[in-house]
């Protein structure tokens, strides 16, 4: 059986790429790739991983009710951090269950943030549209985004946010 592709695994293959040639940042690459290079990985709809610097961020996960994702086990996928741009079902489902299982930190608009805190999830970082925060990944700060926004039980959800890298 093949093996997946793995960044680090490229990575390590760098030295040999460039030879023999020395600097400064081959040597980090090669002490730390997981901090160079990301993983991506789609689990349909709007949701997607992105592993980088040790960390995982999941970003509106609906996989469990996704007809077209039907095959991926969500009591299998790894979080750090959720990142959630809006409160529409098809972007919220699998948050809570997630988030209580591996204790990441929910991202979301503020009003969305609560709706969760509600829902007995633990780490949640609520934020408004122009805050930026600084996490253990990086900067995260919400834009705005031409949509709408409410809960899966008609709550109020404020507004939609853009996430952008
Ligand atoms: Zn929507």
């Amino acid at each position: 059986m093949a093996r997946a592709p793995s960044p680090a695994r490229e990575a390590r293959a760098l030295p040999n790429q460039f030879g023999d040639f020395k600097s400064p940042l081959l040597e980090k690459i090669r002490r730390r790739p997981d901090l160079f290079f990301m993983k991506f990985t789609y689990y349909g709809h709007a949701c997607f991983a992105v592993q980088a610097g040790g960390k995982t961020l999941l970003f509106d996960p609906f996989i469990s009710p996704n007809p077209l994702a039907k095959k991926i086990d969500v009591k299998n996928i790894a979080a750090d951090f959720i990142l959630v741009s809006h409160g529409h079902g098809d972007h919220v489902a699998d948050v809570v269950e997630i988030a209580n299982r591996t204790g990441a930190t929910v991202i979301a608009p503020f009003e969305v943030g609560t709706w969760f805190e509600g829902k007995g999830v633990k780490n949640v970082q609520s934020m408004n549209h122009g805050g930026a925060a600084k996490m253990e990944f990086g900067r995260v700060k919400l834009t705005s985004a031409i949509h709408s926004s409410s809960m899966p039980d008609g709550s109020y959800g404020g507004n939609p946010c853009g996430l952008p890298p």
